[in-house]
């Protein structure tokens, strides 16, 4: 029987409730958050307040989306989880290049060096010290999905790090989440994919809402992959987010996700922001039913489609 692996053990599907299918939970101080101080989100005790208030408005799961050496912290993950009662599913899997120093491992390390590393996250635990230096501690907390990403442009990087992704995938069944830069590329993702033996089934592509053409999210579904809305609470005027979601999810019903990635302090309702990651459960909520759709879709979107996308692929 398949699983959802959490920080703090696996799951049954039937298990993960309303999950929020790319967050930013912990991202401890280091080179993303020199240049953007917003992004740190490393305070244990205001995460759990802002999970607690996500459980108690109905929410039961989140997906960490903070990938190797970039600022993730598995142990605190944990001790969020224990003080929120959410579940939390952690990554490996490496970022885009932007978001590590010139000289990172991740951009000389051999496919089978990378898929080794992740490997090991996923099967043993993830390391304590997030793979940042010589001394690897593995905690006993697995991961749980494999993150990667493209940038604006493929690069040779990028091709070695999918491949490393795709190993992983083939040799333990762990889903892959994928960042696509603004929306874009996301077929060329899911492509590639494929062809390296990725059951479609298992990889969510991230943010591709930010491309709102509906073409194009139409390509994208029926390559089987499934997608993840985050900007409901970003557009400035109209929501394109909203619409794609009451236009595409009667057509799509098993495919599309929601999250928030909301990866900054002023977001935040326990760091003085807004909306604070109760949004999707009550305004989002609220303007999808206005809208008319219908609720059994939205449980669809909220519990069923992410319980099948991180659930571990058996073969
Ligand atoms: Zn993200």
């Amino acid at each position: 029987m398949s699983f959802i692996r959490t920080v703090l053990g696996d799951i049954a599907p039937s298990e993960l409730g309303l999950c929020y299918a790319h967050e930013h939970i912990i991202i401890d101080a280091s080179f993303t958050t020199q240049a953007t101080p917003d992004f740190l989100l490393d305070d244990v005790a205001k995460a759990s307040a802002e999970l607690s208030d996500f459980r108690a408005a109905g929410g039961s799961t989140m997906v960490d989306s903070m990938p190797c050496d970039c600022g993730r912290n598995v142990r605190k993950l944990a001790e969020i989880s224990r003080a929120s009662g959410v579940h939390i599913v952690a990554p490996t899997g490496l970022h885009m290049a932007k978001y590590y120093d010139p000289g990172h491992w991740g951009h000389f390390y051999a496919e089978d060096q990378l898929a080794a590393l992740f490997i090991a996250e996923i099967k043993e635990g993830i390391d304590a010290h997030d793979y940042s230096g010589p001394i690897v501690e593995r905690a006993p907390h697995r991961a749980g999905v494999i993150k990667i990403a493209t940038d604006a442009q493929w690069s040779p990087r990028e091709e070695k790090l999918f491949a490393a992704a795709a190993h992983a995938h083939r040799r333990t069944g762990c889903p892959i989440l994928t960042h696509t830069e603004q929306g874009t590329l996301g077929l060329e993702q899911a492509e590639r994919l494929h062809s390296l033996g990725v059951d479609l089934r298992h990889v969510v592509l991230s943010h591709t809402d930010r491309k709102p053409d509906r073409a194009y999210h139409r390509d994208l579904l029926q390559t089987g992959v499934r997608l993840e809305y985050d900007s409901g609470f970003r557009w400035k005027e109209g929501n394109p987010t909203l619409d794609l979601v009451v236009e595409l999810a009667p057509e799509f019903p098993r495919q599309i996700l929601l999250g928030m990635d909301a990866a900054r302090r002023s977001y935040w309702t326990h760091h003085g922001g807004r909306p604070g990651l109760c949004f999707l459960l009550r305004e989002f909520r609220g303007d999808l039913l206005a809208r008319g759709l219908k609720e059994a879709l939205w449980q669809q979107i909220m519990r069923d489609n992410p319980a099948r996308a991180y659930a571990f692929a058996v073969r």
